[in-house]
């Protein structure tokens, strides 16, 4: 099958397709766990003031409930039936219906957001609560519940005959996602990552199962991470992929508590847009993955990427002509990223103490 590509309706005005409920806001472990369902929240109030100032378009969709034979595809019945059934996850503590519906919720809005892409109806399609991809077919891990990527690949490139290559951003290895698709043909997984936290995995491609992996260290920052996307853009193109997933986590940033990447929001930013300028007319589906800094940087980075996947034409000229000054591009760890690369990006906040940061093993 051949996804029917959107129309632009013109060059600068673009449009994204958004799947959010306020129900996403009860995504709560426990009131001190590192992941708090406001930062979906958060994170839709802020892209949609941002779209306006952009002349962005957001079309909002909302979520449904994933049914129980489309998480079969990845997840045993004995794990669906602990989940489902008696709402246990080693996640959380004690019977909680709620965090079962949610994570059926979660897994049911990027299968939305798949549907948009394959009809042709959107060509970016984002899901911030989307991309739970520690999820493994037993058991949960990670904060993850179902994994929703591993899902929507197993229906893209079976029901569909799409070609999916998953890109994962965010700074903790995407173990389940690589797990669940590694038999697939059809599917190639790249993660950008910490390695040596949580989960401990990653540290190598498997070319033979389309597993690539870019294992990062301590502070590596935005250099490397551009390095790791030019390398997933050149593999995608050999790969032919017909469908582009972003886990497009912003536990990556310098200033989450729970990994030491050291992105910037423009670092992160920039290499969503050059994805998308890669593959202009590829439908990509984003999910947000993780991020530990609910009402600053996590919204900020997903709003801002968000709206580079909606293809930033205009944008990304901009900071070509930002380069051709001779600006750095993109920011880079440690180094003060310049107030034109700023406002290019209408990026705001200040930068962080990195001494005043805490480490956990946590994960997302
Ligand atoms: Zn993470």
């Amino acid at each position: 099958m051949t996804v029917k590509k959107t129309k632009e309706k013109s060059e600068n005005k673009r449009s994204l397709h958004l799947i959010h409920s306020p129900e996403h806001a009860g995504w709560i472990f426990d009131a001190d766990h590192p992941t708090q369902g406001r930062r979906y929240i958060n994170a839709y109030e802020k892209l949609l003031s941002l779209a306006k100032r952009c002349d962005v378009e957001i079309v909002e969709v909302r979520p449904r409930i994933a049914t129980e034979p489309e998480l079969q595809r990845v997840h045993s019945q004995a794990y669906l039936d602990s989940v489902l059934n008696e709402a246990l996850s080693s996640e959380w503590d004690g019977m909680r219906p709620d965090m079962a519906h949610l994570a059926s919720l979660f897994a049911g809005g990027t299968l939305v957001a798949l549907d948009l892409l394959v009809t042709g109806a959107a060509k970016t399609a984002i899901h911030f609560p989307g991309a739970k991809h520690h999820a493994q077919r037993e058991w949960s891990s990670g904060f993850c519940i179902f994994n929703d990527f591993a899902i929507a690949t197993d229906i893209a490139t079976k029901d569909h005959g799409l070609r999916v290559a998953i890109l994962d951003i965010d700074g903790h290895h995407g173990d389940g996602n690589e797990n669940l698709t590694r038999d697939n043909p059809m599917v190639m997984t790249f993660s950008i990552h910490h390695y040596g936290i949580f989960p401990g995995t990653g540290e190598s491609d498997e070319a033979e199962f389309g597993v690539y992996n870019e294992a990062l260290q301590d502070g590596d920052g935005d250099e490397k991470l551009m390095m790791g996307v030019d390398r997933f853009i050149e593999l995608a193109k050999k790969f032919q992929a017909d469908m582009i997933f972003i886990a497009c986590g912003a536990d990556g940033h310098e200033e989450d508590p729970l990994t030491w990447l050291a992105y910037s929001v423009e670092g992160i930013v920039a290499v969503c847009a050059k994805v998308r300028e890669s593959f202009s007319t590829t439908p990509i589906l984003m999910g947000g993955a993780g991020g530990y800094l609910p009402d600053t940087r996590t919204p900020e980075v997903w709003a801002n990427a968000a709206l580079a996947i909606a293809s930033e034409r205009r944008k990304m000229r901009e900071m070509d002509e930002l380069v051709e000054k001779g600006v750095s591009y993109p920011g880079t760890a440690g180094r003060p990223v310049s107030k034109e690369i700023s406002d290019a990006w209408e990026v705001t906040g200040k930068k962080r103490d990195r001494k005043a940061r805490g480490r956990t093993n946590g994960s997302e």
